[in-house]
């Protein structure tokens, strides 16, 4: 039988018509290389070709087809895997930014799996190849009364989501889509949001916290934490610049590194003597950062009653993110900004509060209770007090056990809240809740 004369002719046109219109690009491709951003998983169906479909041009889509458009399960054993093959080069080598899986209707494989066709051939490499889509049936079910119609195409739709659920089973393409995702959606975050900083507190904790629990292999925890704090911190700076502005009081060497391991290089760190200093800098800006430390420094004075006020910024965050006994940032600091409400963690609440009658009784009344900073105040004849009222308990409590234990409470207010404090062993592997 003769090869078909359409498609000798089809060649000839390609090359005498399209293939010299398109020199360039052709010319461009074979010295440079392909690098086309989607990848396509598509049926071997005559009908259904993805350059079609898609009017792409050449070096525009990596394409590989198969009977019912089906990624299988990841594998790792020493036969061949043609389909994992292609994705393992489109991912890694190419680096393709999409990956479409192109179901379509009247799917010759998916109808065969329906009808559970009798094998085409002894080897019966279609009926092996078609159980691949079992678990795609199991979440339509039976066909019960469903019309035949209807039944095939929830087939083909439920086989193009087990194929896409088979390639979050790939390693390397799950980290690459949860770091893609990450990222995605951390931009997304912040470009709805016009004022104030980009800093997103509670957002960002949980990304940590998530980072941590994921985290294995022989890449230190201190590594991958601090390149995720510096992509992050760097996609909020492109997205809204801001400052870091930090108080070097309680040791230049230690609030440095803090500030660079949570920020990076690209968000300006301006050195402050003083929380003083750095609440002014920030009340000032519309999005900068403030970064003070979270225990009392001799002199400091009660900084925090600037941040009363509505319009004040507050304390959004608690450093590190992530407390463990290696910590190489260790330093426990407050992050101060003005942030949306909604991108607030309240988990810990952070209360001004000024007393008078304030004794080592009243210190110890609060061991369990709440975490304070205190400082003379000479204007009650008695302490201003930072404290922070873990999770569980309120202000309320400790202000009657303040009372209990002598004191008299003068005034509250609330000047922020930050995330539950979060500590892992020193392997970084397992997280011990604190309850604060
Ligand atoms: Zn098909």
């Amino acid at each position: 039988m003769p090869f078909p004369q359409r498609l000798i002719e089809g060649y000839r046109a390609f090359h005498d018509a399209r293939l010299r219109r398109e020199q360039d690009r052709y010319r461009e491709l074979a010295e440079s290389g392909q690098s086309p951003e989607t990848m396509v998983i598509g049926c071997c169906d005559s009908r259904v070709s993805p350059e079609v479909i898609f009017d792409a041009r050449p070096g525009e889509l990596f394409v590989v087809r198969n009977v019912a458009n089906i990624v299988p399960p990841f594998a790792p054993d020493t036969r061949a895997h043609g389909v994992s093959a292609a994705l393992e080069f489109g991912v890694a080598a190419l680096k393709v930014k999409h990956i479409v899986v192109l179901g379509h209707a009247h799917c010759g494989g998916v109808k065969a799996f329906a009808e559970k066709a009798v094998p085409l051939s002894p080897s019966d490499f279609i009926g092996n190849w078609m159980r691949l889509m079992a678990p795609a049936a199991e979440t339509v079910g039976p066909q019960r009364e469903l019309p035949w119609s209807d039944y095939l195409t929830r087939l083909e739709q439920a086989n193009v989501v087990n194929s896409l659920n088979n390639l979050l089973t790939f390693p390397r393409l799950r980290a690459l889509i949860e770091r893609g995702e990450i990222i995605d959606r951390l931009i997304a975050v912040k470009k709805t949001q016009e004022t104030g900083s980009a800093f997103r507190p509670a957002r960002e904790a949980d990304m940590m916290r998530r980072l941590v629990q994921r985290h294995h292999g022989n890449l230190p925890l201190d590594t991958v934490e601090s390149i995720w704090r510096v992509i992050i911190a760097t996609f909020t700076y492109v997205q809204a610049p801001f400052s870091a502005h930090a108080d070097l009081s309680a040791g230049d060497a230690l609030m440095r590194d803090s500030a660079r391991f949570h920020f990076g290089f690209t968000v300006p760190l301006v050195p402050h003597v003083g929380a003083a200093s750095v609440v002014e800098a920030v009340t000032e800006s519309t999005g900068d950062l403030g970064l003070v430390p979270a225990f009392a420094i001799a002199g400091a004075g009660p900084w925090w009653s600037a941040l009363e006020f509505d319009s004040a910024p507050k304390v959004i965050a608690r450093l590190p993110f992530v407390e463990r006994a290696d910590h190489p940032a260790g330093l426990p600091v407050f992050v101060i900004s003005r942030v949306a409400a909604d991108a607030m963690v309240t988990e810990t609440e952070v209360w001004s509060m000024r007393v008078s009658g304030w004794t080592a009784t009243s210190v110890d009344s609060l061991a369990g209770l709440a975490d304070a900073i205190a400082v003379p105040d000479r204007a009650f004849d008695g302490a201003a007090l930072l404290i922070s009222v873990p999770q569980g308990g309120s202000i309320d409590r400790v202000t009657d056990t303040l009372v209990k234990a002598g004191a008299s409470v003068r005034a509250t207010a609330l000047v922020g809240s930050h995330a539950t404090r979060y500590r892992v062993s020193a392997e970084g592997a397992r997280p011990v809740p604190t309850g604060r």
